[in-house]
């Protein structure tokens, strides 16, 4: 037997990556110092060390194997980009020696006009530069088909305009981190230097069988199954989710660990999920920028890695109708420099007032700001997840646990809170099984926005998309409503007065925001409306609410985006979505034309045929016939569907000159144009022979892996 290689874990983690390990141990102290604190307490980068730094990383770089660095970004696309330079410079006896300056490192110029801008960005004034980001750490993507040192940066555009989704990211981690630190003061903290928020994003994902993907032509431009009926067994038993792990998957998640390990990514956990074929990956949680990098990271080598094992990835919220869709749960707290985390609540939440106060801060911004939350999680894919049927409904609320919403109630009751009910013992009713302590609140999985214990987990994320967006809308809602805090709370002459004060009142104001039951059940939505919470079901009904006067002073209020930059975003967001529903559009028109149209014609003349021969033989053909009758019907139906969406698509492809009607007629006219064009024809896979259907089925995509 081949000897296997053994992988070191502890050895091997991280080892892809320039991080502080490998800095200090490579860096003058005075360089790696400087450097230092920047990162950690965000102080201006000097650009002196530069240089050194440049040289190092260089250094390091080649060691590895690379040969060319890229300046790692991420446009509004939503997946990364990158330019590779050779480290050469020619001399002059005709050889070359390898170079890397620190201005290579700090400043790059992409000329990247193609890139989604809004119309931030004339392609006649294509400038656009990237910006070294030193609070991720740059790191070599190596492959056998070559080495890259990759570094992180942000991309603006010759404006200044962000172009990006990390540049309003560390904006917004700016803004929390200045706002929450007034709070800290006012409680009597004087040592904490900053406040980061923490972030672990849960990652869902499908995988199929290479060779079953490559038959599919939804799959490959699309990413989603635009056609195809439920097989006999579905998700209904519910032993996929936690169940054993197939060897050929589990094959795949090893590699996958071993790839993240090596790029420093704390992958950690990895189960099934609820759908057959779906699983997860939960890396430890990081710091939000970091963790938005790394999250960007983990997608691309799912794929990678992936196909290696001859299979392939499945990324996209909604790979199949009537199945479990994929999202992305984003894990989110705010820990400080000193390390504490300001979601904790402590054992007694009721006299913890900071963390009470915290938390009414997160309840008003998530209640004044629900449709930019839903918003952040909208995406033409996502939408098959939330507000369809079986997915959250696109209702934004906040589920705290009994524990915290009896002392919510204390305070807005009697104006105080005295006592914090308290987790019992777990009895099994088995003595041979321990006896521990029970979390003082059970879990919800039906709440979009969870508080679990000391993070808030915000679920409406779909799987494809870079988790930027929910986090820069996350933070920046919080930072506003503490700056609006500390204002009143400065200004206070009795600072504990005024803080009880404060809290109750929000808490009143706020708690129709709280809801801790099933967040799936058609009352939830009922009741939704009563409140007077906003249910946005499709992006094209969200995307207004980024460029509302009240969010553009906000976000202009912390320096997060400009007016024009939020007005670009969502021309983007209109334009992507059109663009998105247009290819998914196209895909349908060429499949049922070319492949299911004719092979359901063959499949009717072979019937035809077989039905004259039987007759032939002075037999009635009668389930034949009957047979050819049923598919025929299904056969007009299907042509007839299909010549209206072509007609629709032909008619929105028109609407270009405004982008938001555009988007709308799609969502409206061309989406429910797809639906009747599937209709028939899945019902048409259930009366030809499998071997006539011209791709796989969801039962072999889904269970044949
Ligand atoms: P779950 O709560 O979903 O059952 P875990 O407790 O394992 O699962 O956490 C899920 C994700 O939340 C992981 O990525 C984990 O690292 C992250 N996480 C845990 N604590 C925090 C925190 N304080 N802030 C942000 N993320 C956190
Ligand atoms: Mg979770």
């Amino acid at each position: 037997m081949e000897k296997e290689k053994k992988f070191n874990v502890k050895e091997e983690f991280g080892t892809n990556v320039f991080n502080d390990y490998t800095m200090r141990q490579r860096l003058p102290k005075d360089v790696y110092k400087k450097l230092k604190q920047t990162i950690e307490e965000g102080k201006e980068l000097d650009p002196d060390i530069a240089g050194v730094v440049a040289h190092e990383m260089k250094e390091w770089a080649i060691e590895k194997g690379a040969t060319h660095y890229t300046h790692w970004f991420q446009p509004m696309t939503g997946v990364t980009a990158e330019k590779h330079d050779a480290f050469i410079s020619p001399t002059e006896d005709g050889r070359v020696i390898m170079e890397f300056s620190g201005k290579e490192l700090i400043k790059g110029e992409p000329d990247a006009s193609s890139f989604p801008s809004g119309g931030l960005r004339a392609t006649f004034e294509a400038r656009g530069y990237t910006a070294w980001d030193c609070t991720s750490p740059a790191f070599v993507k190596k492959s056998p088909n070559g080495c890259t040192l990759c570094i992180p940066t942000a991309f603006c555009s010759y404006t200044g305009e962000a172009l990006d989704k990390k540049t309003p990211l560390l904006r917004s981690m700016e803004a929390i981190d200045k706002q929450e630190l007034r709070i800290l003061r006012l409680f009597g903290n004087t040592t904490a230097k900053k406040v980061t928020t923490s972030v672990g994003p849960e990652q869902e994902y499908f995988i199929v069988d290479k060779a079953k993907y490559l038959k599919r032509k939804d799959l490959i431009y699309t990413g989603r199954t635009l056609f195809g009926g439920m097989p006999p067994k579905g998700q209904e038993l519910d032993d996929h989710y936690f169940g054993v792990i197939k060897e050929r998957i589990a094959g795949f998640m090893k590699e996958l660990n071993e790839e993240c390990w090596k790029l420093g990514i704390s992958a950690k956990t990895q189960h099934n999920e609820v759908a057959p074929a779906q699983h997860e990956l939960a890396p430890i949680y990081a710091s939000n920028n970091v963790a938005t990098d790394h999250n960007q990271l983990i997608m691309e080598m799912m794929k990678k890695v992936a196909d290696r094992h001859g299979l392939t990835c499945l990324l996209h919220e909604k790979p199949f109708d009537g199945i479990n869709g994929s999202g992305k749960h984003n894990n989110w707290s705010m820990v400080t420099d000193d390390g504490q985390n300001l979601l904790d609540p402590g054992k007694t939440p009721h006299e913890n007032i900071q963390f009470l106060l915290v938390l009414t801060a997160i309840l008003r911004a998530v209640d004044l700001h629900a449709d930019l939350l839903r918003l952040s999680a909208a995406s033409a894919g996502n939408d098959h997840r939330l507000g369809a049927n079986e997915a959250p409904p696109a209702i934004i609320s906040i589920f705290l646990g009994e524990q915290l919403e009896d002392v919510l109630d204390q305070l807005a009751d009697k104006g105080e809170a005295t006592r914090s009910l308290q987790g019992s013992k777990l009895e099994s009713g088995v003595h041979t099984l321990p006896d521990f302590q029970k979390d003082a609140t059970d879990r919800n999985r039906t709440s979009p926005f969870a508080f679990t214990g000391n993070k808030f987990e915000f679920r409406m994320l779909g799987s494809t998309a870079s988790i930027a967006n929910p986090n820069i809308i996350l933070n920046t809602i919080v930072a506003d409503v503490f700056k609006e805090f500390a204002d009143e709370l400065e200004k206070a002459d009795n600072f504990d007065m005024a803080v009880h004060d404060l809290i109750k009142k929000y808490i009143t104001q706020h708690k129709r925001i709280v809801f801790n039951g099933n967040g799936y059940s058609d009352e939830w939505v009922a009741e939704a409306e009563r409140r007077g919470l906003p249910n946005l079901r499709t992006t094209v009904d969200a995307i207004p609410a980024l460029v509302t006067d009240e969010a553009v002073a906000m976000f202009e209020r912390h320096g997060v985006f400009s007016r024009v930059e939020l007005e670009s975003r969502a021309e983007i967001k209109y334009e992507e979505y059109a663009k998105v529903i247009n290819i998914e559009a196209l895909t349908m028109i060429d499949m049922a034309k070319k492949q299911i149209i004719p092979a359901v014609m063959k499949y009717e003349a072979d019937l035809a045929c077989g039905a004259n021969e039987i007759k032939a033989a002075g037999v009635e053909p009668s389930v034949q016939l009957a047979q050819i009758k049923d598919i025929d019907e299904q056969l007009v139906a299907l042509k007839d569907a299909e010549a209206v969406l072509e007609k629709v698509t032909a008619e929105a492809a028109e609407k270009e000159a405004d982008v938001a009607a555009q988007a709308r007629f799609y969502c409206d006219s061309v989406i429910p144009a797809m639906e009747a064009v599937r209709k028939p024809a899945d019902t048409l896979e259930f009366l030809v022979d499998k071997e006539a259907w011209p791709f796989p089925s969801y039962g072999d995509l889904l269970f044949e892996v």
